[in-house]
């Protein structure tokens, strides 16, 4: 270290004081990095790679740099950001004009995966979450914020599977970055999932600041409460902790008071439906499967807000459903009087589009990131609370009288930034510019004599120009020189005595004189008073907006609310959606259901309704039918119509009655999880485990072809288990579907449960899909005709028909043979395979769908088996 140069020592004090960042080292106009980040960064970012002397002699000693302009700083971060770094900010805290020796360099905020403020660095529709987690032997508990916006939220964990009870919270929030305790640490499962599944950024919190005293201290100060019981922490020791936590990582990370984050939101998990991470992403809640894209998912449909905030709102409504009826008429009423009124609904729509984000404006105007640009957004947003507040005046149900109460018209805010900021301010803040005249006495002085000045230079050139007879000569300005003369070569013989040259250029010389100089100082002094003057203005504002932000938070939160319900009435318009009721009763009753998405992305052909009824009497469901019927899609619409109703939101049928369900599990298609080390089949039960473990007799259960990663037989059987498992020991509803055609058997054997298929007709050699669902099993999967539909050559289907013929003909010995191995006693007679067979047939046969002739060749092929046995 000795050996550094002064500016290299002070660099590698500050580095190994954030050792986990990158640091930008701010020099001049510049952010550099050095050694290891230097290399980093220069890979992540593409910079070129360059060396510094460190006043030594060997190449090898030279220190690896790279660096960035300080006014292009925000992309680079952003791309640091998003591969999963810290990036500390370090700036020059004094004046590098004024200081003596070594200009003084502090960090002044780390920005982190969960911390960003820069609206380049976050999706407008997504709130940003850092999470907080405490983990030990009897609780859990957790806290999200988004710092951007000032939501805090947080809840404890007492089940005896805690961290399943953490994984669903982290599935709800998504966090972008984690702060874990010790305990949290040091759990696989958290870890694992957090990384592998979220790609979020984890790091081990200090462990004291997840302390019992430090925890309440810091949650009772920030919070401004004078007893955890008084912000509903009473009980909640561990929920404390992980808010302490969370507290003090962000003091050190922002490194600034976090004045907008005023209120904690305590909740019970109860309160929200639970959905895992592996049913959000098969429902496509809020991203499609494959490709991600918003477009295709339920979100999509749902999604009519106006404003970013309205579009966070919604998203985090449809990631929480709700479980109380009484919450969630709440917001149906609300919905329902919006829906029933287009005109009312067309003017809050009309005045929420395009909101600017007041949320987020406020909370970079708040911790010092903004420009003047922003109080002007700031100011236009709360221009239109008061047209919103006058409409929601005239609607009657309970939530609307709420906001109404909560939206302050913030008429004195809008009206003072619109008289202290210009319309079009300059994007910096730097260089004045932005106060309108008008606002400031001395600042509207100031301006008159930098504008007198600048005149005065105009005519001195016209003078000088008169007095020398130099028509070429100009007034020019540059920054090593400041103001000078400019005469061209030919005229040099006749510049006077008292010019003083400064440059030679190839075709002009500059000059100066003490008059010019004189004037020059004027301007600049004036400047530069005029550029204080702004900026402690904007600072004057900026406080005052801060002693102000709990209305403005208040009054954002309910504009966003407003374009919520507006949107969801606006869906159920556009999409003909029904208002369903929601109760306590244990069953789901749907008439006329639809997908609300397939609907949409259907193009050429018309959505086909379907009924469900499911209670619990009838809690099971096996869904047969061939390939492309239809099934996945019916039973995905019965779980996002259910959840759709647990939003508030109306839902696409002709009546639906939704008794609520407490969670929503999918086991739906193959996917492998290979980087993890598991194949389809190990994932396929793994999920299936979990819903086995978790689920209740309030919930609902989606399995799609379960068994199908592995032998036809093995299979089956597992398949069959966990149906009769689920229906006898759990008595959750669930929706079965399966190719394996045997299980429809179960419908004679336990009371409750239903045979369903999805008819198809048989023309030829094709099928006809009807998509309609009709009670009873289904003859066939129809697997050769639908890979015939999908254009597999005719050669490989006739020889597919040839080989199915074969395995069916083989299928009783097959299946003889599989129960001998497993060593089950009862023995299965050929002659009673034949008539199961035939029962079956009978069973399964779906007698609205034939025509007479087809009823004519199967009672034919039904009486050859009877004979030929
Ligand atoms: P597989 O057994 O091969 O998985 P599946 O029976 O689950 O097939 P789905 O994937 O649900 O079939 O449906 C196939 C396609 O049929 C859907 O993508 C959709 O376009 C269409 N479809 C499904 N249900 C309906 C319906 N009720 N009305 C109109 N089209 C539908």
């Amino acid at each position: 270290m000795a050996e550094h140069t002064p500016v290299m020592q002070q660099y590698t004090r500050i580095k190994q004081q954030n050792p986990d960042c990158i640091l930008f080292f701010r020099l001049g106009d510049f952010y550099e990095m050095f050694n290891e980040d230097a290399r980093t960064a220069s890979e992540m970012l593409d910079l070129t790679l360059t060396t510094r002397d460190r006043g030594v002699v060997n190449e090898e000693d030279r220190t690896p740099m790279c660096g960035v302009p300080y006014h292009s700083a925000e992309a680079y971060i952003a791309r640091l950001i998003e591969r999963g770094m810290k990036v500390a900010i370090c700036e020059q805290v004094e004046d590098p004009a004024t200081a003596k020796g070594l200009v003084k360099r502090e960090v002044v905020r780390i920005i982190t995966p969960g911390t960003v403020l820069e609206s380049s660095l976050l999706d407008e529709g997504r709130n940003n979450f850092l999470a907080s987690v405490y983990l030990d032997a009897d609780s859990a508990g957790i806290c999200v914020a988004d710092v951007s916006t000032g939501e805090v939220y947080t809840t404890q964990i007492l089940e005896a599977d805690r961290v399943q009870g953490l994984l669903c919270e982290f599935g709800r929030f998504a966090p972008r970055e984690a702060v874990l305790s010790g305990g949290a640490a040091g759990d696989e499962r958290v870890t694992a999932f957090l990384r592998e599944r979220l790609r979020c950024l984890v790091q081990a919190g200090e462990e004291s600041s997840f302390g019992k005293a430090e925890s309440e201290r810091l949650v009772l100060a920030q919070f401004k409460a004078a007893s955890l019981e008084a912000l509903g922490l009473g009980d909640k020791q561990a929920a404390v902790r992980a808010v302490g936590g969370l507290l003090s990582y962000l003091r050190e990370t922002a490194k600034s008071e976090l004045t907008l984050m005023a209120t904690l939101h305590v909740y019970e998990q109860s309160r929200f439906m639970e959905l895992d991470f592996t049913a959000r992403r098969n429902l496509e809640l809020t991203e499609t499967l494959h490709g991600g894209e918003k477009k295709g998912s339920l979100l999509w449909v749902l999604d009519q807000t106006g404003s970013s905030m309205g579009s966070r709102l919604i998203r985090s409504w449809l990631e929480k459903p709700l479980t109380g009826p009484p919450d969630i008429m709440r917001r149906q009423h609300a919905v329902a009087e919006l829906f029933g009124n287009t005109m009312l609904r067309g003017e809050l729509r009309g005045i929420l589009k395009a909101l600017p984000d007041m949320e987020r404006l406020m909370s970079r105007i708040v911790y010092g990131t903004s420009n003047a640009r922003d109080m002007r957004g700031l100011a236009a947003a709360c221009r239109r609370a008061p047209g919103v507040l006058e409409w929601l005046k005239s609607l009657k149900s309970a939530a609307f009288v709420e906001l109404s109460a909560a939206i302050d018209p913030l008429q004195d805010i809008s009206a003072r930034l619109e008289a202290a900021i210009v319309e079009a301010p300059p994007f910096s803040i730097r260089e004045g510019g932005f106060i309108k005249d008008g606002y400031d006495g001395e600042i509207d002085r100031l301006r008159a004599v930098v504008s007198d000045a600048r005149s005065v230079v105009a005519q001195m050139e016209a003078q000088t120009k008169a007095d020398t007879g130099i028509k070429t000569l100009k007034v020019g300005y540059n920054k090593v020189f400041g103001y000078y003369f400019e005469v061209s070569k030919s005229y040099l013989h006749q510049v006077p005595e008292h010019f003083i040259r400064k440059q030679t250029l190839a075709g002009c010389e500059r000059y100066i004189t003490q008059e010019l100089k004189d004037m020059e100082t004027q301007i600049l002094m004036a400047g530069d008073k005029l550029v204080a003057l702004e900026s402690a203005l904007y600072e004057q504002l900026r406080q005052w907006l801060t002693e102000n932000a709990h209305r403005l938070q208040q009054t954002a939160q309910a504009l966003a609310k407003t374009d919520v319900l507006c949107a969801l009435a606006e869906a159920a318009a556009r999409n003909n959606y029904c208002m369903p009721v929601v109760d306590y009763f244990d069953k789901i009753d749907i008439v006329d259901g639809r997908h609300p998405v397939v609907e949409r992305m259907l193009t050429d052909s018309l959505f086909v309704p379907n009924d469900t009824h499911m209670s619990s009497e009838a809690p099971s469901a096996i869904i047969t039918g061939p390939n492309m019927a239809g099934k996945s899609t019916y039973m995905r619409q019965v779980a996002l119509i259910t959840l759709m109703a647990q939003m508030g939101s109306f839902v696409p049928a002709k009546s639906a009655t939704i008794g609520v369900v407490d969670r929503v599990f999918t086991r739906i298609g193959a996917s492998d999880d290979l980087t993890g080390g598991r194949s389809t089949f190990m994932v396929e039960m793994t999920e299936v485990a979990d819903i086995l473990r978790f689920a209740t007799k309030r919930s609902l259960i989606i399995l799609d072809e379960v068994g199908r990663g592995t032998s036809t037989f093995d299979g089956m059987s597992v398949a069959r288990a966990v149906l009769e498992h689920v229906h006898t020991k759990i008595g959750a509803k669930v929706l079965f579907a399966t190719h394996y055609h045997e299980l429809t058997d179960l419908e004679q054997q336990l009371p409750g449960v239903k045979n369903f298929n999805i008819a198809v007709k048989k023309r030829g050699k094709d099928i006809i899909f009807l998509r309609r669902i009709v009670p009873g099993g289904a003859d066939d999967s129809y697997g050769v005709e639908v890979a015939r539909l999908a254009g597999l050559p005719e050669s490989v289907i006739a020889r597919a028909r040839t080989i199915l013929r074969e395995l069916e003909a083989e299928a009783p010995v097959k299946a003889r043979a599989a129960a001998s191995r497993q060593g089950e006693d009862d023995q299965i007679s050929l002659e009673s395979l034949a008539s199961e067979e035939l029962r079956r047939k009978l069973l399964t046969l779906d007698a609205n769908t034939l025509t007479p002739l087809e009823a004519l060749n199967m009672l034919f092929a039904l009486q050859k088996k009877a004979r030929d046995g």
